[in-house]
């Protein structure tokens, strides 16, 4: 059946191709190539489609949407499995939406033979994802009022939950948990409980696999839905443009959209659309031998890109050259690596996420996670595609035994070509369809860095502090090598001259499509946070930025550096600061004595060093030493900031601040931590964590 539908979209495809020739475009507004899925806007400004969801559904004859609130991908991803899952196991007409694109005024007008689902993730301090925003303010408001105006407003809505959050933060779920809130109060009834899923303990898979099993059983017996045998069928179909060869000018090569491809890109820059930036300097800050860790200025003169203090810098990587490759073989694809293809999406709701027409090349380098670990649910669908019946039975065993996937997959690690490769021991896997790595694997996400520097001393040159990742796996030679860190360090390697780097013998085409990243550019957007310095100078600031975690405080401490030396009274500024050892990778140690030069004795930097004498001392530690100072400091309400570790540090420097304030006011420790609560709300305590 498979086949049956692909050849029918080819077909049509060529049909309205030929249509378009003949016409020359004039009768379809199809001026150039009729299979490209174009990401013309570039800017993520879809112009003329509809924000009304209902008009949305019956166009397209869907009677399941899956809204999703996604910051790092893996919301959107789950959306598209239960969409998928929907559709083969129950029948269900499903569709995939991103919050961001509709209104909801009309929610109080979805009939109750419909259902909508809900896969949010939670960012940062609580905060709804960037994608969320407006839903969130619309359905949480206080007066949030809808078109049929009919009491209660939702009942005849009929919805399913799932949150994506991370214990270790102050705000768990909020937003699944207020969202949740929110739509009981105004009448609408939820099928299932509101699923929860952990980051933090690092269970989200299994949570959000443990959940949707009695989500679908609670579903079915609501809306009546009869269990089928699940079939895979494709969401995408793939189509070879044998015409077209990479030299051909409108093939994208790993160009993230069309601005790009045809070399006009322009502003505004933003997570549709990135920069392409030079990069001004970078350096190594340790010099402990197993560990690395670079300072790298990017400039962003030549964009209508700005930052302020305390932002965030994004940066788009792109896949290693081994990995690259051992996904393309044992695929079976590494031959037609740079066949062109077009990818069209086979129904009307589906989006192809990266442009077309392009090669299976570009697209594994470029747009596709392929490092990651591999999940269970994957696993499961790819089992029909097996190179024979004994990697068929473990696939499906690995796919529907949790604790046998988690003692065999767990310790290893495995990305999807280490999992097939050990799997089907070396055999090839040719009968995948690709559509299910498009469907399965998620998009390459840009990583996120606290901008270290500060833009009152350097508007137009962001600084970045990055640790290289690695981590040791038990059993294997190689430790896994983090895909954006290795990246920036194999450009720290070309910066500095070496015209072939290869990092722990990793390579990467750095030069990006056609030479486009030559001289040394790296793509980047900027994402503004609420990370801030007070306003007024002259407020004490205490900053813990252990490791890596002093990435914004360089930039905060620069700043006012700057600030004394244009003549404001700059108040106290105290640094915590941990590592392993002084001589090892004390960060921008000498950087410090120069702002000290501005900022007298206002500014110190308390050090932790853990590996100096036997017992280990952290940054919350020389916190606790400076009880006494502190307390004075947060009763002149002085500022105080984290960052670095949520899993950790964070939640006992929060722990410490509390017990500092209750010894410091005389109150309960209870006490201290609701204070710690309140300056919360109020800005005065601020974390920047991951
Ligand atoms: P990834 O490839 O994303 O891997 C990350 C980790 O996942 C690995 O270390 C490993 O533990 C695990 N992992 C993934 N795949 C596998 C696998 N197949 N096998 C085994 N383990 C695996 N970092 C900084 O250094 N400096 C900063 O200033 C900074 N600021 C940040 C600010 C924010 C708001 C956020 C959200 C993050 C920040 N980070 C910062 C972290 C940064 O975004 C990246 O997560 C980090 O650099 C790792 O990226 P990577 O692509 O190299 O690693």
């Amino acid at each position: 059946a498979e086949f049956d539908t692909l050849d029918i979209v080819v077909l049509g495809v060529i049909l309205l191709g030929t249509i378009a020739y003949f016409t020359k475009g004039t009768l379809w507004g199809i001026t150039k190539d009729p299979y490209a899925n174009a990401f013309a806007n570039a800017n993520g400004v879809k112009a003329g489609r509809s924000r009304n969801i209902l008009e949305k559904m019956d166009e397209t004859g869907k009677n399941c949407v899956i809204f999703y609130g996604s910051q790092t991908g893996t919301a959107e991803d789950y959306a598209s499995r239960l969409a998928k899952e929907g559709k083969s196991r129950f029948g269900l007409e499903t569709m995939v939406a991103d919050l961001e694109e509709y209104d909801f005024d009309n929610l109080d007008a979805m009939p109750s033979d419909k259902i909508v689902m809900f896969i949010l993730a939670t960012y940062g301090e609580g905060e709804p994802t960037d994608n969320a925003v407006e839903f969130y303010e619309f359905i949480t408001g206080e007066d949030v009022s809808f078109s049929e105006g009919s009491e209660p407003a939702l009942q005849n809505l009929n919805y399913v939950a799932f949150g994506l959050g991370n214990n270790t933060y102050e705000h768990y779920n909020s937003m699944v948990r207020n969202v949740d809130k929110a739509l009981q109060k105004l009448g609408a009834n939820r099928i299932g409980e509101a699923g929860e899923g952990d980051d933090g303990a690092g269970t989200m898979e299994e949570d959000f696999l443990a959940w949707k099993d009695p989500m679908w059983a609670a579903l079915a017996e609501k809306m009546g839905l009869e269990e089928r045998e699940a079939v895979y069928e494709p969401t995408f179909g793939i189509v070879d443009r044998e015409n077209l060869t990479v030299d051909s000018p409108e093939v994208y090569l790993g160009e993230p959209n069309k601005m790009h491809l045809e070399g006009t890109a322009k502003g505004p820059f933003n997570s549709h659309n990135p920069y392409i930036a030079p990069i001004a300097e970078s350096r190594e800050l340790f010099s402990a031998k197993d560990r690395n860790c670079i300072h790298m200025d990017v400039d962003i003169s030549g964009s209508n890109l700005s930052y302020q203090t305390g932002d965030h810098i994004a940066i788009w990587p792109t896949n290693s050259g081994d990995e690259v490759d051992r996904f393309l073989d044992i695929v079976g694809l590494k031959e037609k690596r740079n066949n062109v293809i077009s990818v069209k999406a086979l129904e009307p709701t589906a989006k192809v996420p990266f442009p077309t027409p392009t090669t299976y090349d570009a697209i594994v380098r470029y747009h596709l996670e392929i490092c990651a670990p591999v999940s269970r649910q994957f696993v499961a669908t790819l089992a029909a595609f097996a190179p024979n019946d004994e990697a068929k039975a473990e696939m499906a065993r690995l796919g529907s035994d949790k604790d046998y996937f988690h003692s065999k997959t767990g310790p290893h690690f495995y990305n999807i070509a280490r999992l097939l490769d050990t799997v089907g021991k070396g055999e090839k896997w040719t009968n995948i369809p690709f559509s299910a790595f498009i469907e399965g694997l998620n998009k390459l996400q840009p990583r996120y860095y606290s901008i270290s520097s500060s833009s009152l001393v350097q508007p137009k040159k962001i600084s970045i502090t990055a640790v290289i990742e690695s981590q040791a796996i038990p059993g294997r030679q190689d430790p896994f090598r983090g895909v954006a860190t290795n990246y920036l360090f194999a450009l720290k390697q070309k910066q500095n001259g070496d015209p072939n780097p290869s990092p722990f013998g990793k390579t990467y085409a750095l030069n990006g499509p056609r030479n486009k990243f030559d001289g040394i550019h790296v793509p980047v957007h900027v994402r503004h946070s609420n990370f801030k310095l007070p306003s007024d100078p002259a407020k004490p600031v205490i900053m813990v930025g252990p490791g890596t975690g002093v990435a914004p405080f360089r930039g905060f401490i620069q700043e006012r550096a700057r600030q004394a030396q244009n003549g404001a009274t700059v108040g106290r500024t105290i640094l915590f600061f941990g590592c392993r050892k002084r001589s090892e990778d004390f960060l921008y140690e000498s950087e410090w004595e120069e702002y000290k030069k501005a900022l007298g004795d206002s500014l110190e930097i308390v050090t932790a060093f853990s590996r100096e004498s036997s017992k280990k001392v952290y940054v919350q530690h020389r916190l606790k030493e400076r009880s006494k100072e502190i307390g004075e400091l947060l009763s002149q309400k002085a500022y105080f900031y984290v960052c670095g570790d949520a899993a950790h540090m964070a939640r006992e420097v929060n722990t410490v601040l509390a017990q500092i304030i209750a010894e410091s006011r005389g109150v309960s420790e209870t006490k201290g931590e609701e204070i710690v609560k309140n300056m919360r709300a109020a800005n005065q305590y601020q974390e920047d964590v991951w």
